[in-house]
């Protein structure tokens, strides 16, 4: 297996590397972020519980989070491996990713941490919003985000 996990604060471009390097890998790039707003979009009790959090830039509570990376693990298509993307973001969820892929002898292969000065991530996110209209890209949400992950995600 090739378990790989990409990590870095939010405009780090995990999800553009990412997929490249899941492509030369031939692993399926899963984004927990990407999972959420599809789950919003359809209005299920994930994507319901998730939107406060989402909207304000905090992360959405690990509980919620557990069932997501259990299904990601799980899943078929992650047979080979997967390159996570945007999780694990609090130690609770990286003792989870440790724990379940223990169940299935097998481990984090690697880790990628991408690191960009915080004045180009604003300028990335802000360039971002204009682009793709995300509701988490606005000025307030942008810097609360770049908090949570010094705070949460950094350690
Ligand atoms: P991203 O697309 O990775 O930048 O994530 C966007 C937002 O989704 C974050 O600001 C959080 O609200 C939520 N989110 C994504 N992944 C996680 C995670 N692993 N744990 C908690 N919240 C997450």
């Amino acid at each position: 297996m090739n378990n790989v996990i990409i990590l870095g604060a939010p405009g780090s471009g995990k999800g553009t590397q990412g997929k490249i390097l899941a492509g030369h890998l031939g692993i399926p790039q899963v984004s927990t972020g990407d999972l959420i707003r599809a789950a919003m979009k359809q209005g299920t009790p994930l994507g319901v519980k998730a939107k406060s959090f989402y909207d304000q830039g905090h992360l959405v509570p690990d509980e919620v989070i557990y069932g997501l990376i259990q299904e990601i693990l799980d899943a078929p298509a992650s047979r080979e491996g997967v390159l996570m993307d945007g999780f694990p973001r609090t130690s609770p969820q990286a003792e989870a990713v440790d724990r379940l892929l223990k169940a299935k002898q097998a481990k984090v292969d690697r880790v990628i941490l991408l690191e960009v000065d915080e004045t180009e991530l604003v300028k990335r996110l802000l360039a971002r919003a204009a682009k793709e209209g995300r509701a988490d890209d606005n000025a307030t949400s942008v810097t609360q985000r770049l908090k949570v992950f010094q705070q949460q995600t950094a350690p």
